[in-house]
């Protein structure tokens, strides 16, 4: 049943009320954006930062593998080059033959090694050019992120000034609240935020779809202050009704 107490309310001022909370809502939902835009450039930018290292990590080691390889083949080559001079000198047919089949020995050794310095170094050069793409990659997501944190500061002081605007209006509009209602008024407000208001639709409530006895809509049309009894909303009627 609705209140006995009759306390009389303009549907006007629900209205302008809603409408201003809706707004507040709205503003405060754009300003909470912001923030959550400038973290998930963060996170690109770190992950464009992880890429960038990974590789560069990635390509060090292939350099000292290559290093490594490299030095192996001088020092078989010098090996070679020693038991090249032995076998110049050799005393016997089998010191001879003993020394030209380890030569032979080191330099397919050395053939294979060749090889695999080639492609070492055929890896190293795709690394290369890899690395300068993650790098640019890395420079872009920075540059985005400046340009993002700027937008954003923009749009949040552009947004704080309508808020604060909004605000000023809805203290405004709050000085016409019936002093009767204004404590519960902030409760549920509180409590509900921009739901703390809602128009009839259909003679339900359009806040939660509760549907309104005649009783609550003749009381409503009569200006006085109905709320509804299942969401608690303070209900008003659509501009498109005339009261
Ligand atoms: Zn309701």
């Amino acid at each position: 049943m609705p209140s006995d107490t009759k306390i009389e309310i303009s549907a006007s001022l629900l209205r302008k009320l809603h409408r201003i909370h809706r707004q507040r809502a709205d503003l405060a939902a754009q300003i909470a954006r912001g923030p959550r835009q400038i973290t998930a450039g963060e996170s690109l930018v770190a992950k464009a930062e992880e890429n960038l290292q990974s590789l560069k990590d990635t390509l060090k080691k292939a350099n000292l593998v290559s290093d490594e390889k490299q030095l192996q083949l001088k020092s078989r080559e010098a090996q070679i080059d020693q038991l090249q001079t032995k076998l110049n000198t050799a005393a016997s047919n089998r010191e001879f033959n003993l020394l030209k089949d380890q030569i032979a020995a080191d330099k397919q050794a050395n053939s294979v090694l060749s090889d695999e310095i080639l492609e070492a170094m055929d890896h190293i050069d795709g690394l290369e050019t890899k690395l300068k793409d993650v790098t640019a990659e890395l420079e872009n997501q920075q540059s985005d992120q400046k340009t993002r944190i700027t937008e954003v500061e923009a749009k949040t002081s552009e947004l704080q000034g309508e808020l604060a605007r909004v605000n000023a209006e809805l203290e405004q509009s709050e000085e016409q609240i019936p002093g009767a209602v204004m404590v519960e008024y902030r409760r549920v407000i509180k409590a509900k935020g921009e739901e703390a208001l809602a128009p009839v639709e259909d003679e339900s409530c359009g806040g939660c779809y509760q549907v309104l006895t005649t009783q609550y809509i003749d009381r409503l049309r009569m200006s006085v202050l109905i709320r509804c009894p299942n969401c608690n909303a303070f209900l008003y009627m659509p501009e498109s009704t005339r009261v």
